[in-house]
């Protein structure tokens, strides 16, 4: 059977908050980064503004922030992206050899070494046996001199139920795990250093259910496949509802990651305010 045929997709990102998670100051608009991805059927080629605090005293001086959905595309120095990964990983769990499954993924339209293939496997492998372990010191220490976490919950694939929590300003993939997902996101929680300011989230019931059983007073946030927030109204609401002494993030940033017709709505709900 022929490859299929690939799109390509342009997409600019911009952190929705625009504030040190530490001392809660601007940070400026310093450089982006440009990144392509391969999904199924679909080439992505990521624009990202990075931030940075410039304050002279702040711990995370001079660390970039960069944008909070880039994560839901693809993990730290993952060209495959999420999908393919997940669709790797599940043709594994089922039990498809690698030549097997390079067939596969290569008539999804995606160009793969058998080799990248093992790779994909023993990173979610070791996630997945990494879930109860303890984390590295410098980790916990990062965490702590950040004084806060943002959260991304990714689903690899969903049968079964396999999901990845990315933290944002570490840009650490924390775990990854499958099976009772309040038990995951409760162990989460409780060695987690910091308070949890925002969550972004896979639009999956069962993922975004359980992160609010366990979060309860956190923003929980739907990002769609294509790394876009799900409901702009979903946003508003947050803005108005969540906690004055966190940071703020800012509607420049929500313009450029939604379509259109959505911002014109998301610009004069915001002039009404
Ligand atoms: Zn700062």
């Amino acid at each position: 059977m022929p490859p299929a045929k690939r799109e390509i997709s342009r997409v600019a990102l911009a952190p929705l908050w625009t504030e040190c998670p530490r001392c809660g100051r601007s940070m400026r608009r310093d450089y982006k980064n440009r990144r392509t991805v391969f999904w199924p059927n679909r080439t992505i080629s990521l624009s990202l503004q990075v931030l940075r605090c410039h304050t002279a005293d702040c711990p995370r001086r001079m660390r970039p922030y960069r944008p909070e959905l880039e994560w839901h595309f693809a993990l730290p120095g993952n060209k495959f992206g999420l999908p393919t990964s997940g669709a790797i990983f599940s043709a594994y769990l089922q039990g498809r050899a690698n030549l097997q499954i390079h067939e596969e993924i290569s008539r999804l339209g995606v160009s793969i070494a058998t080799r990248s293939i093992s790779n994909v496997i023993l990173y979610y492998e070791r996630l997945r046996k990494e879930v109860a372990a303890p984390w590295p010191a410098g980790l916990v220490r990062q965490l702590k001199e950040q004084g806060s976490a943002v959260l991304n919950l990714l689903v690899l694939y969903e049968r079964p139920l396999y999901v990845l929590v990315h933290e944002c300003v570490s840009n650490f993939t924390l775990i990854g795990g499958d099976g009772e997902l309040i038990e995951l996101f409760g162990s989460l929680m409780n060695r987690l250093p910091v308070p949890v300011a925002e969550i972004y989230c896979s639009p999956h019931t069962a993922v975004s259910e359980a992160a609010r059983h366990i979060w309860r007073s956190v923003p929980v946030l739907h990002v769609t496949p294509n790394g876009r927030l799900h409901d702009p109204r979903q946003y508003l609401q947050h803005l108005r509802v969540s906690n004055t002494s966190l940071p703020q993030p800012s509607f420049e940033a929500i313009k450029l990651i939604l379509p259109d017709s959505s911002s014109g709505r998301l610009r004069s709900e915001k002039r009404r305010k």
